[in-house]
């Protein structure tokens, strides 16, 4: 077993973080690796003697249940060998760096995992079309919620008659997010983000559908590796939508995880990461008389007083609401009271915009 042979996990995005991790669970035959693909209760995980196969053990299959935890594509997993590799077993998952959920709304919310130990969510928005600020400020809040720093890929530049307004209004939005304006079509524009994507770096790319999503793994990827159907003559293996890897090593450096699931939208938000999205209207609230201000019609309140004198635009507050709104929702089904707090307190925000635009 080579043990020491870490080195062959860099490029996976292996660090000295993982290794202390990984420390207890460190014996002869045990290894870790990440898990490249899976489902069914079947996983393919790169470790450093080869690429295996593997199941959870009994003993972790249980574990899980009992936690409601679930493993996937980018876990990093411990291993246990049998006899032959094909009988590996996984006994134990490394903590998360970063964890993109679906949040399923339903009378329970259920989530599912999209994306797990990414470095950075790249959002791809495409410039052939108006920029939508809650799309953008939707995707961000994801990000921060997921624990990854999210990267604005403005796509599709070569099609935009008014970049530099547009490159403008984008970075408004995006505060405090490194934006990147690319054509993943023609590879321009593409320097700066290959800087960011260095060895060992996972990025994962979320977006509206048509944005560019497979233009941009393909690109970087260098081959044209998910067109279905198709198979690669490197390894004879399948699609990667079939049956192939669901990470990719990018030639120039980084990996990037593409998991069907993240193709979809209608992500949900839910969590802290709002307030990062809307920094601006977190530090105005701070001014508020009332620490649980609502901004509605509590007295003394900061926001209210910077939409009235134009420093907080109106529109940006009713993105901001739009959000909470759905934020709130999802908690909302988690039990009656939620529930009746949630409809009562959505009458009053409705109320309160009515107003708004009347005074227009
Ligand atoms: P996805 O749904 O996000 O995976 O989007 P795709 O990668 O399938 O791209 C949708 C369409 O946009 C395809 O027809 C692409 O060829 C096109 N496209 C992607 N990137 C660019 C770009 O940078 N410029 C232009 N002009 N078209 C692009
Ligand atoms: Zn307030």
């Amino acid at each position: 077993m080579s043990q020491n042979n870490f080195k062959k996990l860099i490029p996976y995005g292996w660090d000295e973080k993982w290794q202390t991790l990984y420390q207890q669970y460190k014996k002869e035959n045990n290894t870790v690796g990440r898990i490249l693909r899976g489902g069914g209760g079947i996983f393919i995980v790169f470790t450093v003697d080869a690429e295996v196969t593997a199941v959870p053990s009994g003993n972790f299959r249980y574990t899980l249940k009992r936690e409601q935890k679930q493993i996937c594509v980018g876990d990093w997993v411990v291993i246990t060998k049998g006899t032959e590799y094909d009988k590996a077993h996984i006994i134990a998952q490394l903590p998360r760096s970063s964890c993109l959920l679906r949040q399923a709304a339903g009378r329970k919310t259920e989530s599912q995992e999209l994306a797990v130990n990414m470095d950075i969510l790249g959002i791809i928005y495409p410039l052939d079309r108006p920029l939508r600020h809650t799309v953008i400020e939707r995707y961000m809040t994801l990000a921060w919620d997921s624990g990854s720093e999210p990267l604005l890929l403005l796509n599709k530049a070569d099609l935009s008659d008014n970049l530099p307004e547009v490159q403008l209004e984008a970075e408004a939005i995006a505060i405090g997010v490194k934006t990147i304006t690319i054509s993943a079509l023609t590879g321009n524009g593409l320097d700066p983000l290959y800087e960011v994507l260095k060895e060992g770096v996972t990025i994962a790319l979320i977006g509206p559908s048509g944005a560019g999503k497979s233009t941009l793994v393909n690109r970087l990827i260098g081959e044209s590796a998910q067109d279905t159907g198709s198979i690669r003559a490197s390894d004879g293996r399948g699609r990667h939508t079939t049956t192939g890897r669901e990470i990719f090593i990018l030639p120039s450096g980084g990996c990037v995880l593409d998991t069907p699931g993240l193709r979809e939208t209608g992500l949900w938000v839910d969590g802290e990461g709002l307030n990062q999205t809307f920094s601006d209207v977190a530090e105005l609230a701070t001014g508020c008389r009332f620490t649980n201000c609502s901004h509605l019609s509590e007295p003394g309140c900061a926001v209210k007083q910077a939409i009235a004198t134009g420093v907080l635009s109106s529109e940006r507050f009713l993105s901001y609401q739009k959000l909470l709104k759905e934020q709130e929702f999802i908690k909302s089904r988690k039990d009656e009271k939620s529930r009746r707090d949630y409809e009562k307190r959505w009458i009053d925000v409705i109320k309160f915009h009515k107003n708004l635009k009347g005074r227009k």
